[in-house]
């Protein structure tokens, strides 16, 4: 990686509170700037703290422990300035008394710079057009509760947008939405990370999805990043049994209409009281008595590699 890494974490694991469950354990990665990742893992993964510790938005008295830095950002990122948020569920984002383009106005107002002849209110119309919402400068006189929940969404992604960030997180960002609003969303985030140069960590139980947006992707399973790669190489020659059966079990389908996808057989651990070894192991075709024995160790590249005792490379 040749720029300044925008986020870098070294075998960071994370906790709520101090005897809770620790929800993220060794988590190594690293985000130049403009680069896609996809992070994919069931509900209850951790994939959604992964998302919030690259975010610096952790709640308070969160115990983290490794190493977790912005090197290109500097100390810690600015939310909403340095780094812009989505979530599932936009009326989280949105204030239901206040006017959208007003909301996106003082996010522009508070976080970028102005240009002298343009007010905060016309460039937060100019974002709502950006987002594609239809009739923009009409959209902007609405209230959260006139809009639809894919309009909603893309406010949401224009208040993201607002503080003109080098990184943007979605998180589970398009689940709620049909198949076609869906879809438009995905290729609409694509398009405004190309046209600005943004960074993107893409958060999704869906590997279609993830494979869509993300140029690298990371695969989590209980609190584990079990794999990462780019993604021809993940979805090519996947090195872990996880991934695999996420694969066979999303890809080799047919996709249902606006249903749930089909899952994996068996439940992920309760975070409480992990298995000893590896997590999957009690929902791996391929385990044998070793694979309870010891955590197994990451092989191949950081960036490139997976967490299973048969997987190709050497321990890192
Ligand atoms: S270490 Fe063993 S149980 Fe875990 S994924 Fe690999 S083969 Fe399966």
């Amino acid at each position: 990686m040749s720029q300044s890494p925008l986020v870098q974490l070294e075998g960071v694991g994370v906790r709520y509170a101090p005897r809770s469950p620790q929800v993220l354990a060794d988590a190594t990665l690293a985000l130049a700037p403009g680069e896609r990742l996809a992070v994919i893992g069931e509900s209850g993964s951790g994939k959604s703290t992964l998302g919030l510790a690259i975010a610096g938005l952790l709640p308070q008295g969160s115990i983290v422990t490794g190493h977790l830095a912005w090197p290109a950002l500097g100390d810690r990122p600015r939310p909403g300035r340095d780094i812009g948020f989505v979530y599932q569920d936009p009326s989280g984002s949105l204030d239901p008394v206040m006017r959208v383009g007003d909301q996106v106005a003082e996010v522009v107002a508070v976080h970028s710079a102005m240009a002298p002849d343009v007010t905060p209110l016309e460039q937060a119309v100019n974002l709502l057009g950006r987002v594609e919402l239809p009739y923009p400068a009409r959209t902007a006189r609405a209230y959260p509760h006139q809009l639809s929940g894919g309009q909603r969404q893309r406010v949401a992604l224009a208040l993201a947008m607002a503080g003109r960030p080098k990184l943007l997180i979605a998180d589970e960002a398009t689940s709620a939405l049909d198949p076609i609003v869906q879809a438009r969303m995905v290729a609409l985030i694509g398009r405004l990370c190309d046209d600005d140069g943004l960074a993107l960590v893409f958060v999704t139980h869906d590997i279609a999805l993830a494979a869509t947006l993300g140029s690298r992707l990371a695969v989590v399973y209980a609190g584990r990043i079990v794999e990462a790669g780019p993604r021809s190489r993940v979805l090519g020659a996947p090195r872990h049994p996880y991934t695999r059966a996420l694969m066979a079990a999303q890809l080799g389908i047919e996709r249902p209409r606006g249903g749930r996808l089909p899952t994996i057989e068996g439940q992920p651990p309760d975070p409480a009281t992990p298995p000893p070894g590896c997590r999957f192991a009690p929902r791996c075709a391929l385990a044998v008595s070793a694979c309870s024995a010891a955590q197994p160790p990451w092989r191949g590249a950081f960036d490139d590699g997976a967490a299973c005792l048969f997987a190709p490379g050497n321990p890192a």
